[in-house]
């Protein structure tokens, strides 16, 4: 995924925009108001001060085409409503929408929007589980050059144990869990006799390299 387009440069949409352009992508961002698209654009490749519950506007901008898009309009809750709407309707793949209560959630969800973020909740959820977890290690997920993949069963994996794979001492791959397609459960640290079967997700804790070469070699 590259191209992102973000919607409200206010301070979620500011720090996620300028996330992303660090990270590599090609990053538009758009706001109604040209402080905050004047603010936000010596971080961001592309700010464009245009009102984005117009379909007209995020089509001459070419938002149809980004593989995702981020609504981070919160207080009017009408403009996320139509924004969230109009995006789902020029086609774009992945929408996700900031969501200030439970009941803009649920409508959220019913115009379309693929993933909500509720900021305040997710804040919330996960400050608590780290103070009942205070040894979890949050940052697994950012180290360098490594990451927590999921990826599906390449066919030539199905029927094998993990002990025939052996993706630690191929690839230096260690897999964490396997979502198993039957039950629709995860399956934490399997162990080496554990067969997989067609549809299973694993989860791997990975060199960033490492999965490159998987995808490669896995059919
Ligand atoms: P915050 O980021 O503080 O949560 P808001 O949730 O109110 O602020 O909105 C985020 C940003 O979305 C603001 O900068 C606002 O100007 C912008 N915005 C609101 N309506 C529109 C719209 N119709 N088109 C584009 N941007 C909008």
């Amino acid at each position: 995924m590259k191209r992102v387009a973000i919607i409200g440069l206010g301070n979620f949409g500011y720090y996620l925009g300028r996330e992303l352009s660090r990270q590599g992508f090609d990053v538009l961002g758009l706001d109604i108001r040209k402080d905050a698209v004047q603010h936000a654009k010596n971080d961001i490749a592309v700010t464009v001060v245009a009102d984005a519950t117009e379909k007209e506007n995020l089509l001459n901008l070419g938002v149809a085409e980004a593989d995702a898009a981020v609504v981070t309009i919160g207080t009017n809750m009408l403009a996320s409503l139509l924004t969230t709407f109009m995006l789902k309707e020029i086609g774009v793949a992945k929408v996700y929408a900031k969501a200030l209560s439970e009941e803009h959630e649920r409508i959220l969800k019913r115009v379309g929007a693929d993933t909500i973020l509720f900021p305040e909740k997710d804040m919330a959820m996960s400050l608590a589980r780290r103070l009942a977890n205070p040894n979890m290690l949050e940052y697994l997920p950012f180290i360098e050059d490594h990451g927590i993949f999921e990826l599906e069963a390449p066919s030539d994996f199905v029927g094998k144990a993990l002990r025939d794979l052996d993706l630690i001492n191929r690839f230096g791959i260690q897999v964490l869990a396997v979502r198993q397609a039957v039950s629709n459960t995860l399956k934490f640290i399997p162990k080496a006799d554990f067969v997989l079967r067609t549809g299973d997700t694993l989860i791997l804790l990975a060199p960033n390299k490492a999965m490159k070469e998987l995808n490669k070699v896995a059919g």
